[in-house]
């Protein structure tokens, strides 16, 4: 099977294709055959699309109104030039969108019908950024690709089994029913991550009690018993929860209706501050990078110290609170940019949580390698470093519904 994988943002387009047998799933990923991102974001005037494939990488512009978000362009990729894998467009099987948001309607990957269509359309104002720039990208793929199957895969599906005491915000109930509640987001990679941890520890995901951290530039926990998520950091939208790279996380809620009354920002200027200037990059300064901020607190910068510190100590918190909801902790799984790569944010998390029992081994968690366990043989909580591979995840849900869907089943994984 020839799985194309999408993954739109409000200003860049990620795609890649795996070929994955029919016959079974692999149990490890594999890496795709061909890959293409576009960024709307740099020029005003055109796009940048780099296409990585057959040990060759090419580059080239898009116009700004290229038809179809210019994904017959990127298409084209596949089937012309040093980039080519196919014969033809017509031998890919079925199309995977990552999808923001599903509201609380999908739990689990979806074909894509007119219905899924109209709910992501109705979702728009919970995902400005995101459900449109989906909703186009499925669109551009009909035009392309005619009837072929098109999958969608939400980010919050993994968390609608989040149970009500911890999905429902204490404001008044009629909200809750009006759809202001939490959400979670970053769904696919915890899932993910969640049972590659439990494959690799090699012990049933059913009897782990674990808590997933999905630290990149936008960070989120997962808190999951049975296999289920049964809370996560971030709420209704992904502004929630722990401090992120631009992102605020959780605040007062009163600081922005004081930064309105007393500054004149209007609603537009808050969520410009509290989403692209706050979090790392507004302690730090120059920017949201912990890369850059880890080489400045070496070089003894006092901002990058207290960044530093105020992450940790948050994520810390976070993960603390979550141990009650779970009765206990059996593993914890740092995954994305800054779980798999930052030895000093793992170490200075776990220092924190050793009255758990938790113990790191210190030369495991400098040399890790992707999907390696770190803690010491007597630890009472295992942790993990797990690669993220949400665009493999999203296939690997294409390839069960595909095999479903021959078999006659109805419209879930
Ligand atoms: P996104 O959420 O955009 O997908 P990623 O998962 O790629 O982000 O994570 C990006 C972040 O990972 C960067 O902002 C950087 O702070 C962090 N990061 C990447 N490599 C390292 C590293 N070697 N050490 C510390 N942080 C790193």
């Amino acid at each position: 099977m020839k799985i194309l994988v999408l993954n739109a943002g409000s200003s860049s387009q990620k795609s890649c294709l795996y070929e994955i047998p029919e016959a079974a799933f692999p149990e490890t990923a594999a890496e795709p055959i061909w890959e293409a991102m576009v960024d709307w974001g740099a020029n005003p005037d055109y796009g940048s699309l780099t296409v990585v494939a057959n040990g060759s990488k090419q580059e080239r512009h898009l116009a700004s109104d290229a038809p179809s978000r210019g994904l017959e362009a990127v298409l084209e990729t596949l089937v012309q030039g040093e980039t080519q894998v196919l014969g033809s467009l017509s031998e890919i099987t079925i199309v995977g969108h990552r999808v923001v948001h599903g509201g609380d309607r999908y739990s689990q990957a979806t074909f894509i019908t007119e219905a899924v269509k109209q709910t992501i359309e109705e979702l728009i104002p919970l995902a400005p950024n995101h459900n449109p720039a989906h909703l186009d990208e499925i669109l551009a793929v009909e035009a392309v690709l005619g009837e072929i199957p098109q999958v969608a895969v939400f980010d919050t599906a993994f968390h609608t089994s989040i149970p009500p005491a911890a999905a429902t915000y204490p404001i008044p109930y009629d909200w809750f029913d009006k759809g202001i509640r939490r959400y979670g987001f970053h769904g696919i990679s915890h899932r993910y991550c969640a049972e590659q941890a439990a494959t690799l520890s090699g012990k049933p995901l059913e009897s782990l009690r674990m808590i997933t951290a999905h630290l990149g530039n936008g960070a989120s926990l997962a808190a999951i018993r049975e296999g289920k998520s049964i809370n996560t950091s971030m709420g209704f939208t992904p502004l929630e929860g722990l401090m992120m790279g631009t992102r605020s996380g959780s605040i007062d809620p009163a600081i922005p209706l004081y930064l309105m009354k007393e500054t004149g920002l209007d609603a537009q200027g808050v969520d410009r501050l509290l989403n692209k200037e706050s979090g790392l990059k507004g302690i730090f300064g120059p920017s949201g990078d912990l890369r850059e901020i880890l080489q400045a607190r070496e070089a003894g910068n006092p901002r990058a110290a207290l960044a530093f510190e105020m992450y940790v100590g948050r994520l810390q918190g976070a993960i603390a609170s979550m141990i009650p909801q779970l009765g206990g902790l059996d593993l914890l799984a740092f995954t994305a940019g800054v779980g798999e790569n930052s030895s000093a944010v793992r170490s200075a998390t776990c220092a924190g949580l050793e009255f758990l029992g938790l113990q790191l081994d210190e030369g495991k968690n400098r040399g890790s390698a992707k999907n390696s366990l770190i803690s010491s043989p007597n630890s009472s909580v295992q942790v993990w470093v797990i690669h993220a591979q949400e665009d493999w995840a999203i296939a690997r849900d294409c390839w069960q519904l595909a095999q479903r869907h021959r078999k006659g089943y109805s419209n879930e994984t």
